[in-house]
């Protein structure tokens, strides 16, 4: 296989696929497409327990990669339902990851890069804000107390 599923139906197969080889347990719930993820490969729902793939992503990494992905989130989705330790930095995580042969994290390169470059602070509340362009301190205050804002870090032109 070369190419990614071609719709939801198929990429739920492939996803119950992997679930059964490497987890050896059922994928009960949904996984399907998003095409409005952006800055991640996949996410795990914990209220539903549905499973979203980055569409712009997966056409990205191609089929291997795609199963990286699912892989990463069956993680995510069997440990929470057997109620151990879901989250990145758990035990349980990392100990499944490893051995289901998963990756950490997607692949930066695949992933558009960030669509903000400013992020500002008020110095009263707290709230942070994340914005594209510069923003005229003189004008502009916090949006929750009317707090000064201040500018806290500037990631660069993006390439
Ligand atoms: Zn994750
Ligand atoms: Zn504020």
């Amino acid at each position: 296989m070369s190419e990614i599923p071609g719709n939801n139906d198929d990429l739920l197969a492939l996803t119950k696929d992997i679930s059964m080889r490497d987890f050896h347990q059922p994928f009960l719930h949904n996984c399907r497409y998003n095409s409005r993820l952006r800055s991640v490969g996949g996410r795990y729902l914990l209220t539903t327990h549905d499973i979203e793939i980055n569409l712009r992503y997966a056409l990205r990494v191609g089929v291997d990669g795609l199963i990286d992905t699912i892989k990463h989130e069956l993680c995510h989705y069997h440990l929470h339902l057997a109620g151990r330790g879901y989250r990145h930095r758990d035990k349980d995580f990392q100990w499944l990851l490893q051995r289901v042969n998963g990756i950490r994290y997607a692949d930066r390169e695949a992933l558009p890069p960030r669509c903000y470059r400013y992020e500002y602070k008020c110095q009263s509340c707290g709230a942070k804000y994340l914005r594209k362009n510069r923003i005229d301190l003189k004008k502009f205050v916090c949006g929750k107390c009317r707090g000064k804002l201040r500018l806290v870090a500037d990631s660069g032109p993006q390439s």
